[in-house]
């Protein structure tokens, strides 16, 4: 619907420049494949990547880009991998040169929220790599850091929980109750309010619902 399709590119392009005001590279998306072909050409052949957890970047093919392209991908997600495996993979990823993800949510003046529950893709975001490339669908936007945390705990964990089979409360509830599960998805809450140095964060805002 043109209608819709306007709301959100003009809703996008507000959001772009207050990403820009506040240190980060911002570029709008019309789409998944557009967003999918903007992350690939920032991304050099041969580059050490890492990951943060992301739906995002599996429903748009990024991920699966990235696994078949010319990359020395950290893949903590790879089939048939064990515990230890896999925490090893996510400490070599947030120290590698670029670090793709999505962002749990941004708001209507550029700051990104994200909440974790071990931190790695939090840790990635920080510091580390030299790069960091988020992909964020236009679901993700919120007026603000309280509706950013809500949205998070009320929308994103649920459906996370539900997803990997957590026995969390939200994952019956479809609500958060700051509960005391020690599979708990939501332990360390990060915002970034700017960044340097500047231009480290690349945002690519895609119109489209992607993800959580
Ligand atoms: S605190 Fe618990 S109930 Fe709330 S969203 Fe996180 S995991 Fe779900």
């Amino acid at each position: 619907m043109k209608e819709r399709n306007w709301y959100w590119l003009t809703r996008m392009k507000q959001v772009k420049k207050a990403l820009e005001r506040n240190g980060m590279n911002a570029v709008v998306a019309r789409s998944g494949e557009e967003a999918r072909k903007k992350a690939l050409r920032l991304i050099p052949r041969g580059a050490t990547v890492g990951l943060g957890g992301s739906r995002t970047i599996q429903e748009i093919g990024l991920l699966d880009d990235l696994r078949k392209g010319d990359y020395r991908l950290h893949d903590q997600y790879a089939p048939g991998l064990n515990i230890e495996n896999s925490r090893e993979i996510r400490k070599k990823g947030i120290n590698a040169e670029y670090f793709v993800s999505g962002s749990n949510a941004v708001t209507d003046d550029g700051k990104l929220v994200n909440i974790d529950g071990a931190g790695n893709r939090l840790a990635g975001f920080c510091y580390g790599p030299e790069k960091v490339i988020l992909l964020v669908g236009r679901n993700k936007i919120v007026a603000d850091v309280e509706a950013a945390i809500d949205r998070v705990k009320n929308v994103a964990a649920p459906m996370n929980a539900k997803r990997f089979g957590f026995k969390t409360p939200c994952a019956t509830t479809g609500r958060c109750s700051d509960c005391a599960s020690p599979q708990r998805i939501c332990n360390l809450t990060l915002i970034i309010e700017k960044q340097k140095p500047k231009g480290r964060i690349t945002v690519i805002l895609v119109n489209e619902d992607l993800g959580f």
